[in-house]
């Protein structure tokens, strides 16, 4: 009779566990598909950026691009490319230089910008500086480069709504002191 119970407990204790895995998943695949459609229909130019340097971002960047939290979940089952954790601890998702569009990760839709965390905690997007060495969008005193003023709103807005959840709050701001730290090589 014990064990009865004892199972029963367990086996209701293991259906609590996966509703709520469940409920994570789905929460998990709302908040990406929402960043995802929020940033669909801009690109940094009103042009397409590609046509200045043959898309080297895809072609260069080609050895992957760090994910952010929850892509891991949301993508694994999604995309044909590879994800590997890496020693500093980030997602990592495998590139060879094509991909389903549909499922490109964030970082490919706001390239070449990054949402830093500043000491406040509030968001400045501004230029990545790892795309330093490919990306012709760094060079402003040209007349062809005017980044979308829209473009840097829409991650702005993505970015305030996505820092309240404290991975993704921690996520930029260890990113924004590693590329802060890059700085002293410029
Ligand atoms: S490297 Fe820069 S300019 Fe070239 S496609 Fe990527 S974002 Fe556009
Ligand atoms: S995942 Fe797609 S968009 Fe991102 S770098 Fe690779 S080919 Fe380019």
């Amino acid at each position: 009779m014990i064990t009865y119970v004892n199972t029963l407990s367990n086996t209701i204790i293991c259906y609590n566990m996966f509703m709520k895995i469940l409920k994570t998943n789905k929460h998990i695949s709302r908040v990406i598909k929402k960043a995802y459609k929020a940033i669909e229909d801009l690109t940094p130019l009103e042009f397409d950026c590609g046509q200045l340097c043959n898309n080297k971002c895809c072609k260069e960047g080609s050895e992957g691009m760090y994910l952010f939290p929850f892509e891991f979940q949301y993508l694994i089952d999604k995309t044909d490319k590879d994800i590997i954790h890496t020693d500093n601890d980030f997602d990592l998702l495998i590139c060879n230089g094509k991909c389903d569009r549909k499922y490109r990760p964030l970082a490919c839709r706001i390239f070449p910008l990054f949402p830093y965390v500043n000491n406040k905690g509030e968001i400045e997007v501004k230029f990545d500086l790892r795309a330093r060495n490919i990306c012709p969008l760094q060079f402003k005193d040209m007349p062809e480069i005017q980044i979308q003023k829209r473009f840097v709103k829409r991650i702005k807005n993505i970015f305030k709504k996505l820092i309240k959840y404290q991975v993704f709050y921690d996520y930029c701001r260890k990113l924004t002191e590693e590329i802060n730290f890059l700085k002293k090589f410029y």
